[in-house]
């Protein structure tokens, strides 16, 4: 490809072995992306190198102010071989906005994909081929100018790392609790709640480790000024369906536009469900529960696709929803999705794009 250059490790890790227990995260590729960006000269360098530790100064930007920004998206095996990505435009796309917003430069949205395809392609042995695992994608870019003074940097690097990462339910979808948080927030509008930047996530770990410690797996964030509108759970968009009625928060500024909530707002659609998106009060959720008309209620983000949930804990309040189990229209949802993405039906959207074969 042109404009990129490609350095093939000489020695190739061992491939985690079929059936292993990946995880989240924890295991890397034999390759990574990388391009610098200066002032005056673009992005420059883009590279296809063996992966391994990057140096940075200690006075660099991303250490001390945190300009960053990154994104989370998966290629998959389908069954008869083929390497398919999800969306890719879609993520990059969002990259720009959250770069925007943290004063970093553009990216070139099709070099972003070429330059993933090539790189995915290369390691593309390292997709997972069991069923429901896949291979990771975190393009990241961190501002790296050397320097103390409060402003945006004048050097960056982009980089794309590529993590084998296990079925997200090895025991199939299991609806987990959640803890409606009053105290902390995540997001305020205005702020960067609708930017993937590793700030909104240093400040949300207190109230998810509060969260934990309480037996519950997330927490549900309330918006930051009334404490009364719904946001979103960590890193996943939140659904509910009321009386038969999908409902989901409107993207408002301060969380983040899904990809997986955008597509599921389509394909819900298309079944012929009426999907709303406006601000959605907790309380109203209680009186819903309360009236006997919480039908259903799950998240949606790229790693676990769809999660629904079990239970929410709003103060002393304590709503079971739909006893425990997945709802049709969660497990409608889930397998609607997951069939495009792993390539078992065709896709009537043009989402799955194929980029290679093992
Ligand atoms: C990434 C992310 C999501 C989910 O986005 P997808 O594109 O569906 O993966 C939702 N909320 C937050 C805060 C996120 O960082």
């Amino acid at each position: 490809m042109k404009g990129l250059t490609i350095i093939k490790t000489e020695h190739p890790k061992e491939k985690p072995a079929k059936g292993a227990k990946l995880g989240f995260g924890s295991v890397f590729t034999d390759h990574m992306m990388l391009m610098e960006y200066d002032e005056g000269k673009g992005w420059h360098d883009a590279r296809i190198v063996p992966f391994g530790p990057i140096t940075l100064s200690p006075a660099s930007t991303v250490l001390h102010y945190a300009q960053e920004t990154f994104e989370g998206m998966k290629a998959y095996r389908a069954e008869d071989g083929r390497v398919l990505l999800f969306r890719p435009e879609e993520n990059f796309k969002r990259l720009n906005i959250s770069n925007e917003r943290l004063c970093i430069p553009q990216l070139d949205v099709d070099f972003c994909v070429e330059s993933l395809k090539e790189l995915v392609n290369l390691d593309k042995e390292w997709i997972p081929e069991d069923p429901a695992a896949s291979l990771y994608i975190r393009p990241m870019v961190i501002g790296n100018e050397p320097k103390l003074g409060v402003k945006e940097a004048s050097s960056y690097i982009y980089a794309v790392l590529l993590s084998p990462s296990g079925a997200y339910y090895e025991s199939g979808l299991k609806p987990v609790p959640i803890y409606v948080e009053e105290e902390y927030v995540r997001a305020v509008r205005g702020g960067t709640g609708f930017a993937k930047t590793g700030g909104n996530y240093a400040s949300s770990m207190r109230a998810q480790e509060v969260a934990h410690s309480k037996g519950y797996s997330q927490v549900l964030w309330l918006d930051g000024v009334e404490r009364k509108y719904i946001g979103e759970v960590g890193a996943m968009n939140i659904f509910f369906v009321v009386d038969g009625e999908v409902l989901t928060p409107e993207l408002d500024g301060s969380i983040l536009s899904g990809i997986t909530r955008k597509s599921m707002i389509q394909v819900l659609r298309d079944k012929g469900y009426t999907v709303t998106e406006r601000p959605i009060t907790i309380q109203e959720i209680a009186d819903a529960y309360d009236a006997g008309k919480l039908n259903e209620v799950f998240g949606t983000g790229t790693a676990a696709v769809i999660s629904p949930v079990g239970e929410l804990k709003w103060g002393d309040k304590v709503m079971k929803i739909n006893n425990g189990e997945i709802g049709p229209i969660s497990a409608y949802a889930y397998k609607t999705l997951t069939d495009i993405q792993w390539g078992r039906v065709k896709d009537p959207y043009g989402w799955s794009v194929e980029i290679g074969h093992m």
